[in-house]
Formats: C-alpha cells, structure tokens, sequence
C-alpha cells in the first residue's frame, strides 16, 4: 500500500490529532530521503514501538554548509515511496522549504558542548540546522518516539541532549548502523562515489575495526594513527577530517579507551565526505 505523502503542516496536524484522541502513540523517522536500508531499518524499529509511524523527507538547506553539496545531493522521492510501501507507513511527509521556513523565520536552536568536536568543528552551522529542524519535526508530527541512526552518532547524542532540554516529550530511540557487504557504512552519499571510489571506500571500516581491535588491548590511539592513516591514504582517501576516539556520553576526547567509547572518522573519498564511527571495546 502506498502511504499519503502530506505536504503541509495542517493535514498532518489533523491525522496526528486524531490519533492522539484515541490514545495511540506516533513515531517518527526524520530523513533526508534517498531511502537505503539503514534508513528502512529505523522505520522497522518504528513500526515495532510505535501505533502510527511518520517518515519524513525534507533535504534541509539549514544544515549544509556547502551550497554544492546541498545541490547535489540526491533527491529520489518516488522511489524512496515505493521502498516504503512494504512498511505501511502511515504517512510520509515531505514538506517543502516554505512550510519549514516560512517568510520572516528567525529562531535558531542550539545546542553547545557537544557540537563543539567532530563534525561541528567542521562543518560551521550544520548542528544548529539540526537541532532547529529536529525541534520543529518533532512538534509538527507531535511525535512520542523518534528514530535516529548511530550512523550518525554525534547528531544522535544531539538530538537527545535537546529532548530532554527542551521537554520535547519525545522519547529519542537510536538504531545500530547498517552496512553493506564490505563494512561501508550505508550513506545516501555512496551514490555520488564513482564505482572505483565505491569499492575503495571499504578500507576505511577494515582501518577503523582493527583501530578498535588494538584500543580494546589497552594501545593508545596516538600509536595506532600513523599507519592507519598511511593505510587510508594507500586505499585512496584524501583529507582526513578527523579520526579520534571520544567517550560515548559527552564525547571527551580519549587516547586509551579507558571508559566507554567509539572510534569516529570523517575522511573524503574522491571529493565525497564519508563519515563513520565504530563501538571501542573497554581495554583489557
Ligand atoms: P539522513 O537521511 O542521512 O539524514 O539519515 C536519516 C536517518 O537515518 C538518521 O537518523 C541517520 O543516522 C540514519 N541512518 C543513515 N544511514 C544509516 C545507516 N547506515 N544505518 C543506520 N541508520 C542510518
């Protein structure tokens, strides 16, 4: 069954008030379309939780900070319905920019500390064009449970910290990361490698998942990083954003996995920024 896709924020608001009234909960599964199996994972995990499920598909322009790659990235809405249909989703709801940024839209929500390292060292803006589109999904679905990736594990911790802050009443549930056959993490940006890219792109979860192997013996990461990134640099990848472990909570920066934490890396691939992040087991 094909689900509705709405467009604006009263007919959403009149399906969501009816099934309020009747007591029964909502989920939702906020995305940037260009639908893959990771995404299609979270909307299982919805289905599961949640009476009525929502995905939405909004390429939001306030978190890119690249105005090229806001134009390239991929747009796939008629596919990205029909790999839904088998969910039976309730509704999918693709607002456009004026129904998300009416004329004269002014607020900003940030969220600080932990936009401070990793990807919000990089990418100026991009954690506030999250937390801003995040805080208005949520109460435009008026969701009760929402779904978020460990893909991206940074904006997951995000989005909890502004839950909780904000008493969104949204209960912000994490998914474990979906790969493909060779370790890549699945992206929407791994349509954009070229198929030599593509099949290179796999060293970087090999390089990380030995990383984590030596962290886990009790090695410190300054040791491990010379031949890891001599290693990355032999598979192809350029500029290495970052490539750190941080604790899992507040995402301090560690050298020894001394408390519990990922290995997390942002590294470009043939111009295409890739990012991933691994759990490190607690050193021995
Ligand atoms: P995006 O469309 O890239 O903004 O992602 C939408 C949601 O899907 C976010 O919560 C992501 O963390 C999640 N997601 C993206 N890729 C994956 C993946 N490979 N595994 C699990 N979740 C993912």
């Amino acid at each position: 069954m094909t689900a509705p896709i709405i467009r604006t924020r009263q007919e959403l608001r009149e399906m969501t008030n009816a099934w309020h009234r009747a007591g029964e909960t909502i989920g939702v599964v906020p995305t940037m379309g260009a639908l893959h199996d990771g995404h299609l994972s979270l909307v299982a995990r919805a289905k599961e939780m949640s009476t009525h499920v929502i995905v939405t598909i909004f390429v939001n322009p306030k978190q890119f900070n690249n105005p090229d790659d806001l134009a390239n990235y991929p747009r796939t809405e008629h596919e990205d319905a029909r790999k839904l249909e088998r969910f039976e989703v309730d509704a999918i709801y693709v607002p456009d920019g004026a129904q998300m940024y009416p004329d004269g839209f002014a607020t900003n929500i940030s969220v600080s500390g932990l936009t401070d390292v990793l990807c919000g060292a990089h990418r100026a803006g991009h954690f506030d064009g999250v937390a801003t589109v995040v805080t208005k999904l949520f109460t435009q679905t008026a969701a009760d449970f929402a779904f978020f990736g460990e893909k991206d594990f940074q904006q997951l911790q995000v989005v909890r910290r502004l839950a909780r802050d904000l008493d969104l009443g949204v209960e912000v549930v994490g998914c474990p990361t979906i790969r493909e056959m060779d370790g890549l993490a699945m992206s929407s940006r791994n349509l954009m490698l070229s198929d030599q890219a593509r099949s290179r792109a796999s060293a970087l979860n090999e390089v990380m998942e030995e990383m984590a192997d030596a962290l886990g013996q009790g090695a410190a990461i300054a040791d491990l990083l010379p031949d890891a990134q001599a290693r990355l640099a032999a598979a192809g990848f350029g500029d290495i954003d970052y490539l750190e472990m941080r604790s899992n909570d507040t995402l301090t920066l560690l050298e020894r996995a001394t408390a519990p934490a990922r290995l997390f890396a942002a590294v470009f691939m043939a111009g295409v920024r890739l990012i991933d992040n691994i759990d490190v087991p607690l050193a021995r």
